[in-house]
């Protein structure tokens, strides 16, 4: 465009300023887009492209939307993971000489989003910033919708990470200098917007600055992060953001608190994945363990489970007062369903009082907080006769603030309109003057209704009507057929096709009493709407405090709930490293609609005894399925939850780590291979005495030699390091480290064998299995008997040589004795004898497994020459 009109030059001078979102330009009563960001939006929101100026010669795409339907439009931009920022007239048309002043009043991102329609009741919304520094990585996250604001400290990148996985935020902060970030697009569940931010505003001074004069503190000892630059680094430009994203529209954001990680189980994000603690593989809530433990009934407790997952406990004594309540809310059938019915009405008092917080708050925003108070008074006389320790808390501390509940009754009528504007928000009797401009107006309709009457019988005009319209105010409208007879004192205000319209010098009068009634009607509603939102924000502490409450209510309540839906047990806590399972069954599995019923199974896991066990069995005996139910038992019982099984004894455990699958995360350019061995090596670098492990088929991405190897050594490793740890292989070989290892044990998932068929048992059994039933598990999946035929016989020939192997693998030494060579020719004698002098020359015991094998292979090659 070569001359730019003075509306033009204003709309490129603002969105040079925001050239990342999607600029909602405010004119009149549409917000309009133009260039590009008209193509993308007309494409998201499926509404029209056109062009401004179609006639000149590089027409600008234009898209609009109404102002007043802004809200959903902004919403899909949003969820297509856009920013947007809302540019307003901010001068007065009137007034303006010249084009009227436009500003951005406001820029949402998928990271801060405040009205519930953009906004997922069960999760946090969370914006996330990543600080990273030297020494390590401050992390902080903030959820506008309700005002919680956390940081934390990690020395390590793993930390970080797995951290973010829990956190699960919707949109991130990292410095403008940071290159791509890969790691993110492989830890987060859902994708993340990320936002870079220029590298001057990470400075610490500014940043400590920042939240001082944020919070109204004057140091940053009153957050208890004044010592860790990272964090403040992390909270300080995360509040920035906020600050100019939603300038006026910014809620009170709590102080951030420091949120240390120390105290809870520690879950990677691998580990959460495999597990699949909140989504099923396949993405579905439903099917994760989420989806089987939430029967919460508030947005508030859905969160909250949510947390206890991410964040399982420590400390027996706190477990202990959890599982109290779960127990007696599960005993208490008609309690749990009383408090369970008040839940489910209770609304989301924590995201609604932090609306009410704001200017934009709306009448049926006050009016849910008031219908609210009356269930939470529901839920604590539902909580009367409880006696754990946890609930009487609970029950204590159940304010329903009554006294703002009856306030709020008799300020609201009681179904107010969706917009203050529209008036009829304050309930008669509330306010005297109120009552008295409405009586004005009331009295006027009457009255009007009485004038009609006595100007009808004046004129003589039976079919005089008195109407009223936007324009021309009210008015006496006469058929042209009765024209004549119409009084010298009135005047005309309007023609139409059949009639005249006039306005007598009575009707004027009273026309501006009723007038001047309605506007101050609708000043006065708006001021005691206000009055009733700022009264109702005052008290936003005790809300919250009352939220809180609700939401642990809620949590217990779904414990219990589930504990007696599908029979789970109380497990008992002892103070060493053990799992101890009788008849334990897999949570999300089980209610999959089995065939023949899920088999519960017995596993014992001892640090003073058995630790380690290897199980064996075929494919699709149930062998993953078995050691994920024993990492989800030990979770959920740390969550504080009753567990799938007839009887549990557990010890505390710090971590839980999980390799199960293989997982192809060709997104982040890694191979299931190098997938695998990232996450055992994870595993090996971290794991403690007081860990769990579950590893399943490691080595299965390369080579059955390679493979074979490393499934060893990571073996013997872990089990030098202590943990209590599950090993489901294919590799029955590695049943032979039971030999040499005390505290290896091996099981195996039992099958039957009947005229090579193979049945799947599903029980656990001691002992390991002598092969791995591959032929028959692909006989089962159909492949064809003639490459069925021919796997036979290589694998006869295979195993006539893997048998050899497995002996000189024991203890991790190889010893070449067993290998099939015709020792009875001298040359093969001498042949013999020439390998022992070579065998003679090694150190196994300062060999590495792969250097072993490397020798093994060059010796076996040796023999055959
Ligand atoms: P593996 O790891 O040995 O290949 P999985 O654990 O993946 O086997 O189990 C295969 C299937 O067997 C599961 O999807 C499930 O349907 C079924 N299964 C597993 N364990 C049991 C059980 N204890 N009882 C009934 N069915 C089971």
């Amino acid at each position: 465009m070569s001359e730019k009109t003075p509306l033009m030059s204003q709309y490129l001078r603002v969105k040079k300023e925001h050239p990342d979102a999607i600029l909602l330009f405010r004119l009149g009563d549409f917000y309009e887009m133009f260039y590009d960001d008209a193509k993308v939006a007309s494409e998201i929101l499926g509404i029209a492209l056109t062009s401004r100026d179609r006639r000149k010669e590089n027409p600008v795409p234009l898209c609009g939307v109404p102002h007043h339907s802004a809200e959903s439009h902004i919403s899909k931009l949003l969820a297509s993971g856009k920013k947007v920022a809302v540019c307003e007239q901010t001068g007065d048309p009137k007034q303006a000489k010249g084009i009227v002043e436009r500003k951005v009043v406001r820029v949402l991102t998928p990271g801060v989003v405040l009205d519930s329609e953009n906004l997922e009741a069960k999760k946090n919304n969370f914006l996330a910033c990543v600080a990273e520094r030297e020494n390590g990585f401050g992390l902080s996250f903030c959820d506008i919708s309700t005002g919680e604001f956390r940081t934390c400290f990690f020395h390590s990148r793993e930390d970080l990470l797995s951290e973010l996985a829990h956190v699960g935020p919707k949109e991130i902060l990292i410095q403008d200098k940071e290159r791509e970030p890969p790691w993110l697009g492989s830890v987060l569940e859902a994708p993340a917007l990320v936002t870079r931010v220029d590298s001057w505003k990470w400075e610490t001074e500014r940043c400590g600055e920042i939240l001082r004069d944020g919070f109204s503190v004057l140091t940053l000892e009153a957050l208890g992060i004044e010592k860790i630059p990272e964090c403040v680094v992390a909270c300080g430009v995360l509040f920035d953001y906020l600050r100019e994203t939603q300038k006026d529209f910014l809620p009170r954001i709590e102080f951030p608190r420091y949120h240390d990680t120390v105290d809870y189980m520690k879950i990677d994000e691998w580990t959460a994945r495999n597990l699949e603690l909140r989504s099923s593989a396949e993405g579905s809530v439903k099917h994760s363990l989420l989806g089987v433990m939430d029967e919460t009934r508030s947005p508030m407790g859905a969160r909250l489970l949510r947390r206890f997952m991410s964040y399982p406990l420590l400390d027996v004594e706190e477990i202990n007062k959890r599982q109290e309540a779960a127990a007696e809310l599960l005993e208490n059938l008609s309690a749990r369903e009383d408090l369970m019915e008040a839940l489910a009405r209770t609304g989301d008092l924590e995201r609604l009082i932090h609306r009410i917080e704001t200017p934009s708050a709306r009448p049926r925003d006050l009016a849910s907080l008031r219908d609210s108070s009356f269930y939470v008074e529901r839920l604590r006389c539902a909580m009367a006769d409880l006696r754990s320790e946890a609930l009487e808390s609970l029950r204590e501390r159940m304010d329903d603030f009554r006294d703002l509940r009856d306030y709020l009754e008799a300020a609201l009528v009681e179904t107010p309109p969706a917009l203050a504007r529209e008036g009829g928000v304050i309930r008669e009797g509330f306010s005297p003057e109120l009552d008295r401009l409405r009586k004005i107006q009331s009295d006027g309709r009457r009255w009007i209704s009485d004038l009609e009457e006595r100007e009808r019988e004046r004129t003589g005009i039976a079919n005089l009507k008195i109407g009223y319209n936007r324009v021309f105010g009210y008015y006496i409208e006469v058929t042209n057929s009765k024209l004549s007879l119409v009084p010298e004192d009135y005047s005309r205000r309007q023609t139409l096709a059949g009639s005249e319209r006039f306005t007598s010098p009575e009707l004027k009068e009273y026309e501006e009493q009723i007038l001047t009634a309605a506007e101050r009607i609708a000043g006065l509603e708006a001021s005691l709407f206000e009055e009733a939102r700022e009264r109702a924000a005052s008290e936003a502490p005790r809300v919250k405090a009352a939220a809180a409450v609700v939401a642990e209510t809620d949590v217990f309540c779904s414990m219990g709930e589930i504990a007696s839906r599908y029979g789970y047990c109380r497990p008992e806590f002892v103070p060493r490293p053990l799992v101890e399972l009788r008849d334990c069954r897999h949570p999300v599995v089980e209610k999959m609609g089995l065939e023949s019923g899920f088999v519960p199974n017995d596993v014992t896991l001892d640090s003073d005894a058995d630790r380690f066990m290897i199980i064996t069995g075929p494919n699709m005996s149930g062998k993953s399925t078995l050691i994920r139910q024993v990492a989800l038992a030990s979770l959920m019982a740390q969550m504080g939850s009753f567990v799938p099984a007839r009887a549990a004894r557990l010890g505390i455990v710090d971590r839980i780590f999980s390799r199960v699958g293989a997982s192809d995360n060709l997104t982040a350019g890694r191979s299931t291979f190098m997938v695998e061995m990232v996450e055992t090596a994870h595993i090996l670098q971290n794991a403690t005495p007081r860990s769990l492990v579950i590893l399943d088929e490691i080595g299965r991405g390369t080579s059955t030699f390679d493979g074979m190897s490393i499934a060893w050594a990571v073996s013997e490793y872990l089990y030098d390091l202590g943990p209590l740890t599950l090993f489901a292989t294919h590799y029955h070989e590695l049943s032979n480290l039971a030999d040499v290892k005390p505290g290896i044990t091996n099981s195996n998932v039992s099958v039957k064998e009947e005229g090579g068929e193979i049945l799947f048992l599903r029980k656990l059994v001691p002992g390991a299995t002598s092969h791995s039933y591959g032929i028959q598990v692909a006989r089962l999946a159909g492949v064809p008997p003639k490459v069925l035929n021919s796997a036979r016989k290589v694998l006869f020939s295979l195993e006539k040589f893997k048998a050899s192997l497995s002996q000189s693998m024991l203890g991790g030494q190889l010893l070449l004795f067993d290998a099939e060579t015709d020792g009875e020719s001298e040359a093969a004698y001498r042949k013999e004898e020439l390998l022992a002098d070579d065998l003679a020359a090694l150190d196994p015991m300062n060999m590495t497994p792969m250097e072993a094998l490397a020798k093994l292979i060059e010796l076996s090659e040796k023999a055959k020459k």
